[in-house]
């Protein structure tokens, strides 16, 4: 397993936010997420990811415990992440909020820096030669000396993806990549998902359209009140009784986050 969630609880103050979660990730997989608003998938982006140090649990990443640990050791493990919401530097170019993404990556020290040492220089030059090859990969080079403000909406949420996958990452977690994009743009982000699948790359899908997340994902995990309750390929997850009753069913209608 490339990722293993054991037993993770994050409380906050009287909010069980998780509450004993177990989660194992295969490599190579699309493992989505889901569950209604409030069900602790943010929540458990941010304890994986290392945003939260969890109540209690353990956190394994390609076998090291990582659990309570900074984010950019975790990044520098290979693992990456995008938001809920978009965090780009509008007044940044495209590139530049690429770069600035890959910073983590790039060891150099100040004094190094301040003399621009020959490795120095082929460290910015790798950066930006990665940052063309992601922007490349999810179609927006044509667009890199723009400003960020002046992405649509379904531009900059790919922008965030290549942000992302600018530190080489081994795993990525997307929390709700299609929120708020037309059908064309959804489909364009979760064909980018499956072909950064294809391509080795191991993906957890935090996403509320049901059509996107049963047509693409290999497991999913279905999250109610911080506990896990169901998980199964798409087909078993969508006649699982206790999710058709507790979720599906009861909440049918509203939206499913
Ligand atoms: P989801 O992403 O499934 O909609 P979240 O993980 O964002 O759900 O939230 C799960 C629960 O934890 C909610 O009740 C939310 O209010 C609570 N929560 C999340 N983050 C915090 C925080 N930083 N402080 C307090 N409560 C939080
Ligand atoms: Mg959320």
């Amino acid at each position: 397993m490339l990722l293993e969630v054991n037993q993770v609880q994050m409380y906050f103050g009287g909010i069980k936010a998780l509450d004993g979660v177990d989660v194992a990730i295969q490599p190579g997989t699309i493992h989505a997420v889901i569950g209604p608003n409030g069900s602790g998938k943010t929540t458990m982006f941010n304890v994986i990811t290392g945003f939260y140090k969890p109540t209690s649990g353990k956190i394994h990443f390609n076998g090291i415990d990582i659990t309570g640990e900074k984010p950019h050791f975790i990044v520098e493990k290979g693992m990456a992440r995008t938001f809920q919401t978009l965090r780009l530097f509008p007044h940044m170019t495209v590139m530049e909020n690429v770069v600035v993404g890959r910073h983590t990556r790039i060891r150099e020290s100040f004094w190094r820096a301040a003399i621009r040492s020959r490795s120095t220089i082929k460290e910015e030059k790798g950066a930006y030669e990665k940052a063309e090859q992601v922007l490349d990969l999810v179609g927006l080079i044509d667009k890199r000396h723009q400003l960020a403000n002046s992405l649509a909406y379904g531009e900059a949420r790919l922008l965030e993806i290549a942000r992302a996958l600018a530190s080489d990452p081994q795993l990525l977690l997307l929390d709700e990549p299609a929120a708020g994009m037309n059908p064309s743009e959804t489909k364009q982000v979760m064909e980018l998902v499956k072909q950064l699948c294809q391509k080795g790359l191991t993906i957890i899908l935090v996403e509320h359209d049901m059509k996107a997340v049963m047509a693409y994902s290999d497991v999913v995990t279905v999250l109610d009140h911080g506990k896990k309750l169901a998980e199964g390929t798409p087909e078993e997850i969508q006649h699982n009784e206790h999710v058709i009753s507790a979720y599906l069913g009861k909440r049918r209608g509203q939206q499913h986050a």
